[in-house]
């Protein structure tokens, strides 16, 4: 690297949260999904390794929260390794999932290393769910979904658990005259994000159409929900447009590439972090993501306050314990 590029890199705005798409493949169905990775999927996969040079990448350029997706990440086979060296690294760890293999046992396993756990929950019923694909592929063709069913039972025994809950909700021409305020009641996350279905070009483009939604009737949806659920404070209830949600992410592929969104198509870096490190390869797509944007659309959030640890003493024990295994050097 040249000294021309060093400068070029100083210059650089390094977000302070990413979006790791660390698994190109999904057994949902979702229609509007943005996240297809269909050339990924063809490409030899990352090994544990090169993941966690990624993660050490983000941590030594100033990254302080890293939020696991895909695809779906938990059909990642180093998941596990890659949130422990996350947290090791004194990141925050997140995970945004449909729920998949999220059994009691694995829960309880992650609990002292991964902070907030975001579910991808778009509809009251199952189904609205069954009619956005939003559900296994088998369920889907078969003209069902039982996505809902099993979501409820995740966010129990993650709660029991004390972790922080984040919901994700997609607002599409399927479900935008839908009510989820009931069960956004019920399961009282501390966070709801709620976005406009995106079109991006070369990955959604082909079923997009008749899901789009009017910027009016998405800040209704975002609206009346605020409203019905105006007496509970602590939840944080975000609505992001497709405005918001261009150029505000900070992303890295299944193959470690770094890739922005601005435009409405996916910008990648030639070359991927692990051989380049982040700030050279982010440095690259830069130009796609502003830090005012991002700051605007509610980017930064307390996602260090770690309230799971707080509020729950089963995970404040866990995490005392993850604390003393970490002065003798293994993961926190
Ligand atoms: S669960 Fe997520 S990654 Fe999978 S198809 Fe649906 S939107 Fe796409």
């Amino acid at each position: 690297m040249g000294a021309k590029d060093n400068q070029q890199n100083q210059d650089v705005l390094i977000p302070p949260a990413v979006n790791w798409h660390c698994q190109a493949s999904c057994n949902y169905g979702c229609k509007f999904c943005y996240a297809r990775f269909s050339e990924q999927q063809l490409m030899p996969r990352l090994s544990a390794e090169d993941g966690c040079l990624i993660l050490e990448s983000l941590s030594a350029n100033g990254v302080s929260k890293v939020n696991f997706v895909g695809g779906e990440p938990m059909l990642q086979s180093h998941l596990e390794t890659w949130i422990i060296e996350a947290k090791r690294l004194g990141m925050t760890t997140s995970i945004v999932s449909n729920g998949t293999k999220m059994s009691n046992a694995w829960l309880e396993e992650m609990a002292p290393h991964l902070d907030w756990l975001g579910l991808s929950i778009d509809a009251s019923t199952d189904a609205l769910h069954a009619a956005m694909g939003r559900g296994r592929r088998g369920e889907i063709k078969r003209g069902k979904s039982h996505h809902l069913a099993r979501c409820h039972e995740i966010i129990r025994l993650a709660k029991d658990l004390g972790y922080g809950i984040k919901l994700n909700t997609v607002v599409s021409s399927v479900n935008a005259f839908d009510n989820m305020a009931h069960l956004v009641r019920e399961w009282h996350p501390s966070r709801w994000k709620i976005f406009q279905v995106l079109p991006i070009e070369g990955e959604n483009d082909g079923e997009i159409g008749t899901l789009e939604v009017s910027e009016e009737q998405f800040q209704a949806y975002v609206v009346r929900h605020q409203n019905a659920l105006s007496d509970m404070n602590e939840i944080e209830i975000i609505g992001e447009d497709n405005d918001a949600m261009r150029g505000t992410y900070a992303m890295i592929d299944p193959l470690g590439l770094v890739y922005t969104n601005a435009g409405g198509k996916y910008l990648y870096s030639s070359q991927p972090v692990h051989a380049v490190g982040f700030e050279a390869a982010w440095s690259q797509v830069a130009q796609g993501w502003s830090e005012e944007d991002f700051e605007h659309r509610q980017g930064i959030w307390n996602w260090a306050d770690d309230n799971a640890t707080v509020r729950n003493p089963v995970l404040q024990s866990l995490s005392s314990v993850s604390n003393d295994e970490a002065d003798g050097g293994a993961e926190a």
